[in-house]
């Protein structure tokens, strides 16, 4: 089994720069899936409450039977655009969503909570932080961040509230690497969690430089990506369901990519997202 290294967050709690995300597995797959990743060996699970899949999951970590402090559990809040976030009737909402994800989960904490969407129209993300702010303060949740929040958003919260994003989880592969904005995460001690890892298995894993780069390590495309954002220092949550892709996606360590890998796989960078555009993204 593969170990994989852990980063210190902002308030001193360790994250596994790898784990496992579950966005599109249905709830009824998602309890093999995560019982499968933890017996694999991953310790850190995503999910959120949009991707309506929190029961599969918190069923899943109960069937691996894995300590629950030994697992890094994330999950997110949905914003939805029906609902206002302003005032204390936001801040309420909020309590709400956070209790009705952990009975889900079948938890009676979680290890990181994040806000989803920044939704910057609205002007409510500020009073949702302070919200999660006072979560961190009950010991409900170890951490707390944000999600798809810009450098404009991430000012924000800066100047106007106490608690800094632990992490920022953001679209980021090498198609679209977000150098700019991991730069400003490091300068003001934010963690860069990377989603759709690896280009959510598009046209990324079968480019020609990476194929190169993957038969001179003899390892897969995936598991190049994969070392690429390690050796950047961030962290990864890549999503499978198939056993061996799992495994595949966590055996990333024990080899390292050099220089000349770096500067072939920064040439790939397309600075287009696959997912929406973040300041204008309003889902409900
Ligand atoms: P991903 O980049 O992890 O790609 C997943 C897809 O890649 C799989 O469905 C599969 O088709 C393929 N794949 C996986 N491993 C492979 C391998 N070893 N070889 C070949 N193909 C492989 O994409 P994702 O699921 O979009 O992102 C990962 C996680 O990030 C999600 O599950 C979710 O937890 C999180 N996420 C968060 C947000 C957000 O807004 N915060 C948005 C999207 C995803």
């Amino acid at each position: 089994m593969s170990t994989i290294p852990g980063i210190t967050l902002n308030n001193g709690v360790v994250i596994p720069q790898l784990g496992f995300g579950v966005w599109q597995v249905p709830d009824q797959e998602a309890s093999a899936a995560v019982r499968t990743a933890i017996e694999t060996g991953y310790r850190s699970i995503d999910t959120a409450a949009i991707y309506e899949n929190e029961t599969g999951t918190g069923l899943g970590i109960k069937q691996a039977g894995v300590p629950r402090e030994e697992l890094f559990l994330t999950t997110k809040l949905w914003n939805s655009g029906t609902r206002d976030w302003s005032g204390p009737a936001g801040r309420e909402a909020v309590l709400r969503e956070f209790d009705a994800s952990l009975a889900k989960l079948g938890t009676d904490y979680l290890d990181l909570y994040l806000i989803h969407w920044p939704r910057p129209m609205h002007g409510s993300y500020a009073n949702v932080w302070s919200a999660l702010e006072e979560l961190l303060a009950s010991g409900r949740t170890k951490a707390i961040g944000v999600s798809n929040f810009g450098q404009a958003e991430l000012t924000h919260l800066l100047e106007t509230s106490s608690v800094v994003p632990a992490l920022n989880q953001v679209e980021l592969h090498p198609y679209f690497p977000q150098n700019e904005l991991r730069a400003f995460h490091a300068e003001h001690g934010i963690a860069t969690e990377a989603w759709s890892p690896l280009g959510q298995g598009g046209d990324l894993l079968s480019e020609p430089a990476l194929a190169k780069i993957a038969a001179k390590h003899g390892r897969t495309v995936a598991q190049v990506v994969l070392r690429w954002h390690l050796q950047n220092g961030g962290i990864a949550i890549p999503k499978s369901v198939t056993p061996s892709r799992i495994r595949e996606n966590l055996e990333v360590t024990g080899f390292e990519l050099d220089a000349a890998d770096l500067a072939e796989i920064a040439s790939v960078a397309t600075g287009k997202r696959i997912g929406p555009d973040p300041t204008t993204f309003d889902w409900n």
